[in-house]
């Protein structure tokens, strides 16, 4: 029975949100046939204080975007350099050589773009002739990290991330486009928007607003709401603070104007999707692509430099979405949308529905039981 060790870590929601759709998909598929299992790889293999990314990275980003982004700018320029890129590969060597003592597998998966190519020389200098499968939760333009020419497969989201991959050495044959991995659930949420405000205990007869920001509530969400109630907008608003508990605490510590739930972290997205009309998000590939899959339009509120801007235009050029970065900006699109009966988001709704990708986590699935 093959085992499969996927590569992830918990900063942010996306990288265990993509390895829990894909072991979901191969389970539906394969029932029984196959053992899998997590590693944080920030947590257990690099040194302190890289090693608490986990907890710190949001607060990074939150509290100081522009050295996070300055960062993730420079990374994208070393890394293109090969001799860097060995570099890096050998620094973080002998912490990685354990690894795959440590835990054992069959088929190696990684869905974190800082530790592919660590991973992959790892796994030659060990010289352990296992497969090696990459699969690209960056959307739409991954950056190059991601990238490894000795990876025995590269799935990829996007056209843009495919292209990307063929300029920075990838053949096509090791390629494949396959779509963003996202949970089965979102390819199947047969309730209507009644039943699942039903679920949920919301009003039916009221357009609901939903923001939320990745899996540990980023970025400016309290201002976002705030400004969003201070407008003239008939609308009641749902805050999903994610694992941030000091965000949810001071949300319900706000006297809202309007009707305004709010929720911590929840693990039935897909009805909270299908039961709102508009969701205020920044710019994380999972949500966007969960969001296209249940037909929810989207305001990206934010988006980190660099490594989400290009996820906000490629949703607004694909009319899926708008783009209003900052509280105000957010709040005033979010009138505009709703005025006139929704007309305009309307048009969103059908923009958003040609950017699922239902089939992407089954061929994802496919790919990675080809190695079994
Ligand atoms: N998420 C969730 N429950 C929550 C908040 C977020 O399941 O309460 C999930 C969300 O559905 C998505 C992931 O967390 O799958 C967030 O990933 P994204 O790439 O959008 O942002 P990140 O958190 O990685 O920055």
């Amino acid at each position: 029975m093959p085992h499969i060790l996927f590569l992830m870590s918990d900063t942010g929601g996306g990288h265990r949100a993509a390895s829990r759709a894909i072991e979901a998909a191969l389970q539906e598929k394969h029932p029984g046939q196959f053992t899998s299992q997590l590693v944080d790889m920030w947590k257990e293999y690099t040194p302190f204080p890289f090693n608490t990314m986990p907890q710190t990275y949001s607060r990074w980003v939150n509290f100081s975007p522009d050295t996070y982004s300055a960062n993730f700018w420079l990374g994208e320029r070393v890394f293109q350099q090969r001799a860097w890129s060995r570099l890096y590969c050998q620094q973080m060597y002998p912490r990685l050589k354990n690894l795959y003592t440590d835990y054992p597998a069959d088929i190696i998966v990684c869905v974190h773009s800082v530790f592919v190519r660590p991973a992959v020389y790892a796994l030659r200098k060990a010289r352990i002739n296992k497969p090696f499968i990459t699969v690209i939760t960056d959307y739409a333009w991954p950056t190059v990290l991601w990238y490894d020419t000795h990876v025995d497969r590269c799935l990829v989201p996007t056209e843009p991330a495919y292209r990307r991959g063929l300029t920075l050495g990838l053949k096509p044959s090791q390629m494949v486009l396959t779509g963003a991995p996202v949970h089965p659930k979102f390819t199947r949420v047969t309730l209507t928007k009644e039943q699942a405000r039903e679920q949920l205990g919301w009003k039916k007869d009221v357009p609901i607003v939903m923001l939320v920001g990745g899996g540990d509530g980023m970025g400016p969400l309290v201002s976002t709401a705030r400004a969003i109630d201070a407008q003239p907008a008939h609308c009641e608003l749902v805050v999903i603070a994610g694992r941030n508990a000091a965000l949810k605490s001071m949300l319900e510590s706000i006297a809202w104007k309007r009707p305004t739930h709010i929720y911590g972290f929840v693990d039935n997205m897909q009805v909270f999707m299908r039961a709102a009309d508009l969701l205020i998000t920044k710019a994380g590939p999972a949500t966007i692509t969960e969001a296209a899959l249940v037909g929810l339009p989207m305001v990206l509120s934010g988006a980190i430099k660099y490594q989400e801007t290009p996820n906000a235009e490629y949703v607004v050029h694909h009319k899926a979405g708008v783009y209003a970065p900052g509280p105000k900006r957010a709040a005033r699109t979010v009138t505009n949308l709703l005025a006139n009966g929704g007309h305009a988001l309307q048009e969103l709704a059908d923009g958003v529905r040609a950017l699922a990708q239902p089939d992407a986590i089954w061929k994802i699935a496919d790919e990675i039981w080809k190695y079994s």
